[in-house]
């Protein structure tokens, strides 16, 4: 007798192969027959009827390091379908930590992540200081997914060098003691290596995240040191000023793969995007394994100007950051620093998270009632009736409003005909959820719906076949998880039911669920009918299981 028989299924096994009805039987775990009729008693039989099944969603950009400790079940994302989740991403994790530096860690994630400090006070269990004493508190609490975690170059940095990391090169020495912990990290099963050098990530005091400090020869060591062992994957998040060449040469140098986020489209400047992914087209061309991170969603995100995240990477924007209170509305009002901000959005650069798109900038809701009139409007229109220009409309309104007024600004990755092609580029990985992060700015968790919904079944733009292949097969390939990501027998029970006719992500939502009772917005799946993970089923079609089993597997062993 098996556990788990899943009749009549319009089955996609994740190779791209075109999908065919039939049944997947599931015991111990494991996937034990595919096959157009399997005569075999099951312990529970689902009738799929014609719904379909897939290996589940492998999200490859998450930040779920600190939110685990917590909420095992990683929400939103395993009721949205995803069943492996890569944590760390952009290095910016929570081990290795001393317990000195756990203040420092925390108000870091608090300016780069936008995560409550009040909820990562209350909620993480720092139970660990090192990353191998991380991974076993995470294989001993056990979550609902299945893990994989980077060892972060901002901790590792703050580990050695203190409250020096975000402030200066690192000398010989302490990138010596950086390369023991990141190989003691990869012996105990981290994935990969991640880092950042994007000026979009700042940390406590609008100082810059510590990996944005490493010179050359610190990158390229602690790349070397990943790649001793003969597996890992380097992500970065790379900023305009760190070339691909450089990053091709340590693809070449370690033989490891080197995956390039955030590739985003950026209307004002599309150019740009072309070019990192001809870059990493022709790198693989030599042989040198890379990949670009793609988004299949619009980057929209909600703010206020006490945390304007979208413009806190312009270097204009230093003399705000950090700052509350009168001091901040001082800096506001004054019009040298607006007149720095509009000199910097005129001037063309490689990658910006904001382009003066001032038409894609709306008001949500304004905390004083008179000024409710302005709600739903965008910055333009506002601009426009009141005879000033944009920047200084929204300053002025946000100021007379306290710093309370709510804005939403479509920012990039808008233009559908482009993102279409950049998500069906060979040498890109549909990804940059971000999920567990940015948590009051905005919620992908739900890309993979996204993409078999919006992307493959209403606009055309692949394949369900293609569409999932892009969301299991391909990314558990990259980073060699044994037997994942394939409706085989012999691999892993992974499984989505959903109906390809209504599958999609709802409605971006605002909840008060986090430790100390801090917001987040979430968002609820469309047409998921089921999530197993590891043969256990974990989500039906109202959502997340009250009593989902902790099936998921810390993933330490890999075979690429
Ligand atoms: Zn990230």
């Amino acid at each position: 007798m098996i556990d788990l028989l899943i009749r009549d299924a319009l089955v996609v096994d994740g190779s791209g192969a075109e999908p065919v009805r039939g049944d997947v039987a599931v015991a111990a775990g494991r996937i034990v027959g595919v096959g157009p009729r399997l005569e075999v008693a099951a312990r529970r039989v689902v009738e799929a009827a014609g719904l379909a099944l897939m290996p589940g969603i492998v999200d490859s950009h998450t930040h779920f390091d600190a939110q685990i400790t917590w909420d095992p079940t990683l929400s939103p994302s395993t009721a949205l379908g995803v069943t492996t989740a890569v944590i760390g991403n952009c290095g910016f994790t929570i081990a290795p930590c001393r317990p000195a530096d756990r203040e420092r860690t925390m108000r870091n994630l608090t300016q780069v992540e936008g995560m409550s400090i009040a909820a990562l006070r209350s909620g993480i269990d720092w139970g660990f200081e090192t990353f191998p004493e991380y991974l076993a508190q995470l294989r001993a609490s056990g979550s609902v997914a299945n893990v994989a975690a980077y060892v972060g170059h901002s901790s590792v940095r703050t580990w050695v060098m203190g409250d020096d990391a975000n402030k200066r090169a690192a000398t010989a020495e302490e990138i010596a003691r950086m390369q023991q912990i990141v190989r003691e990290a990869m012996a105990a099963g981290a994935v990969g290596f991640a880092s950042s050098t994007s000026p979009a990530h700042n940390g406590e005091g609008g100082l810059p995240m510590p990996s944005r400090l490493a010179a050359d020869d610190e990158m390229a060591a602690l790349v070397g040191a990943m790649g001793e062992g003969g597996h890992g994957v380097y992500m970065l998040t790379k900023g305009g000023h760190t070339p691909m060449p450089f990053l091709e040469s340590l693809a070449a140098s370690t033989g490891r793969p080197v995956m390039v986020a955030a590739l985003l489209h950026n209307s004002v400047n599309p150019d740009a995007v072309w070019q990192d992914l001809g870059a990493i087209a022709a790198a693989n061309g030599r042989g040198h394994r890379m990949l670009g991170q793609v988004s299949c969603c619009p980057l929209s995100m909600d703010f206020t100007l006490a945390s304007p995240y979208p413009v806190e990477g312009l270097a204009s924007w230093k003399p705000a950051l950090g700052l509350s209170g009168a001091a901040l509305e001082t800096v506001l009002a004054d019009p040298d620093f607006r007149d720095a901000v509009r000199a910097e959005l005129a001037t063309p650069t490689t990658f910006r998270l904001f382009n003066s798109e001032w038409h894609k900038v709306q008001v949500v809701e304004t905390a004083r009632t008179d000024l409710r009139r302005f709600e739903q409007r965008s910055i333009a229109e506002i601009a426009a009736e009141r005879g000033l220009d944009p920047l200084d409309a929204m300053l002025d309104l946000a100021l007379d409003d306290g710093l309370a007024t709510v804005f939403t600004a479509m920012l990039l990755n808008s233009d559908e005909e482009a993102v279409g092609r950049m998500l069906n580029d060979r040498y890109s990985i549909v990804s940059l959820s971000d999920a567990g992060a940015h948590l009051t700015f905005f919620n992908d968790a739900g890309f993979g719906l996204h993409l078999l919904g919006h992307w493959s079944r209403d606009r055309g733009a692949m394949s369900l076949a293609e569409a999932v292949r892009r969301l299991t097969s391909h990314p558990a390939g990259v980073f060699g998880f044994e037997r994942r990501g394939l409706l085989r027998e012999g691999w892993a029970a992974d499984l989505l039911l959903f109906d390809p006719k209504t599958v999609g992500r709802g409605p971006k939502r605002r909840v008060h669920d986090l430790p100390a009772g801090a917001a987040r917005l979430t968002t609820d799946a469309i047409g998921v009918h089921g999530v197993w993970v590891n043969g256990r089923q974990v989500a039906d079609a109202n959502g997340l299981l009250a009593d989902a089993p902790r099936a998921g597997e810390l993933l330490t062993r890999f075979t690429n």
